[in-house]
């Protein structure tokens, strides 16, 4: 079990998916910086991250909820949180908003699963499946949480608290994510490629007795 101390935030799941620099760049060096996609998400999650609550039939929404797990140590916050009652069953299903459309990779599903997991632990329940809305094409996808993606959720837990804990922020590599990452000017990755190669050539030059 974790303390609070030893929380970080769930959002570094995602971008260690993305990249990991980009995450150690973020929750290791304090580095953000605003893109049009950064921007756009902003928007969106202001709209949905109110802080309050609304009942209607048998759902009651709560937007906002600052989520939690000791187990693995993250905490966060849920867009939105539906409690859906049917007969004598609750279920609980997280909601999360994305400005874009479904993506090729796994970052936005870990997100989800790490909250489902969250509200498993505050809430002693299980959560089977969770939802995003995505405003790109306008319709809720829905996910199941089952045992793969928790696994493959809590591994990129592991990889991440690992990275945090060294505090070792791993080398560019430079690819066509980075052209839609924020970081860019930051990370500087043609550069730090390029620095690479010279370091390999320079080496392999040392090694050939030049
Ligand atoms: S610019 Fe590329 S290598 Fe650098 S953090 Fe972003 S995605 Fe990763």
């Amino acid at each position: 079990m974790f303390t609070e101390d030893d929380f970080f935030q769930l959002s570094a799941l995602q971008h260690y998916v993305y990249c990991p620099r980009q995450c150690a760049l973020i929750h290791v060096e304090d580095a953000w910086r605003e893109n049009v996609f950064t921007v756009r998400g902003d928007i969106l999650h202001e709209k949905v991250d109110t802080d309050t609550y609304e009942s209607r039939g048998t759902v009651k929404t709560v937007r906002g909820l600052k989520i939690h797990s000791f187990r693995l140590g993250i905490s966060g916050r849920c867009d939105v949180v539906e409690f859906v009652r049917r007969q004598t069953e609750m279920s609980v299903v997280p909601v999360e908003f994305k400005a874009g459309q479904p993506k090729d990779d796994i970052s936005d599903k870990v997100q989800l699963c790490a909250q489902a997991l969250c509200l498993e632990e505050m809430l002693n329940t299980t959560v089977a499946r969770g939802e995003f809305f995505y405003a790109k094409i306008r319709r809720r996808v829905k996910v199941e949480i089952d045992s793969e993606l928790r696994r493959q959720t809590e591994e990129i837990v592991a990889r991440v608290r690992e990275l945090i804990t060294n505090k070792r922020t791993p080398a560019a590599e430079y690819s066509a994510k980075c052209r839609n990452c924020s970081l860019e000017g930051i990370c500087l990755p043609k550069a730090m490629s390029d620095r690479k190669l010279k370091r390999y050539l320079k080496e392999l030059y040392l090694q050939s007795g030049g």
